[in-house]
């Protein structure tokens, strides 16, 4: 397939734009993002479309796609509607904060819809947590993004990569680097190297902690200052006292000095659970 050119196709930096020309990798995405049989697909930040291309390619042509997609550059949701004759109805706006309970609940998504995009890599973080925080999130994500972040996600305790988004995500989804992408595969090329990531939400998180906003809650504060001790980064935004949060450390059977990035998500499970029944008493 031959990448579609347009001069309204100028990428914006300000909206992390670099578009993916590298047609095995776009055949790959796809393949990735295949949803369930009856389900659909919601594209986030389609661009000039060319995953877009192989996303309608994944449904038969006679009947309407299960397909839409989010995108903030008016310009780009012209070339979409242009593009494919109106197939992918695009919604206007920032998918960082739109109700993906309402976008994932559209009929035509079916009940196990999948999310998928070439994240622009300045709201990455904060599309991939409004998806897969949502009451009811999709079957499954799959997000080019960058390299780091990807590392960031998949990382076990006690590596630099390790921190709070490793926790948060990693307790609620089973997590997948599945592709390493370099610069060259974009025009224009990122300074960064890039990754593609499979989140694949679990039906119940995957050990009990305290309720999802609290457990965000607590992850935060305990990572806020990594060169702490966990006890002084909770201490540091969490009305507790330094011998109650010991008291819960002991519990476990930890040493009173360990760091954030040295508990395990089980422990950090367990952790939420304590520090959560001392919040409540305040
Ligand atoms: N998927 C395309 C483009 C990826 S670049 C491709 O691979 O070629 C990232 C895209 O996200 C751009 O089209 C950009 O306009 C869009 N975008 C940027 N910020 C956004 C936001 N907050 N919400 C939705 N889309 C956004």
């Amino acid at each position: 397939m031959k990448a579609f050119r347009d001069p309204r196709a100028t990428a914006k930096k300000s909206l992390g734009q670099h578009f993916l020309n590298d047609s095995h990798i776009l055949h790959k995405i796809a393949e990735l993002a295949r949803p369930p049989e009856g389900s659909g697909l919601i594209e986030v930040g389609p661009g000039t479309g060319n995953l877009t291309a192989r996303l309608l390619a994944l449904f038969a042509d006679d009947a309407p796609a299960p397909m839409c997609a989010i995108e903030r550059d008016e310009r780009m949701i012209e070339l979409i509607a242009e593009r494919f004759h109106g197939r992918v109805p695009v919604i206007s706006g920032d998918a960082a904060v739109m109700d993906w309970q309402a976008l994932l609940a559209q009929p035509q998504m079916g009940p196990r819809p999948v999310v998928v995009g070439n994240l622009p890599y300045y709201a990455a973080m904060h599309i991939l947590f409004a998806v897969a925080q949502a009451p009811k999130p999709p079957f499954r994500m799959v997000f080019m993004l960058q390299r780091e972040v990807a590392d960031r996600l998949v990382a076990l305790p006690s590596t630099p990569a390790y921190g709070q988004i490793s926790v948060k995500l990693q307790l609620i989804c089973d997590i997948k680097l599945a592709l390493k992408v370099g610069p060259g595969a974009f025009s224009p090329p990122p300074k960064v190297d890039s990754a593609v990531v499979v989140l694949t939400p679990l039906a119940a998180p995957r050990f009990e902690a305290a309720p999802s906003a609290q457990f965000s809650r607590i992850v935060s504060a305990g990572f806020a200052q990594r060169r702490k001790t966990v006890v002084n980064s909770l201490l540091s935004t969490l009305p507790l006292q330094s011998a109650e949060i010991q008291k819960a450390l002991a519990e476990l059977g930890l040493d009173p000095r360990i760091r954030g990035e040295a508990l395990t998500l089980k422990q950090w499970a367990v952790l939420s659970l304590l520090l959560d029944g001392l919040l409540r008493q305040k």
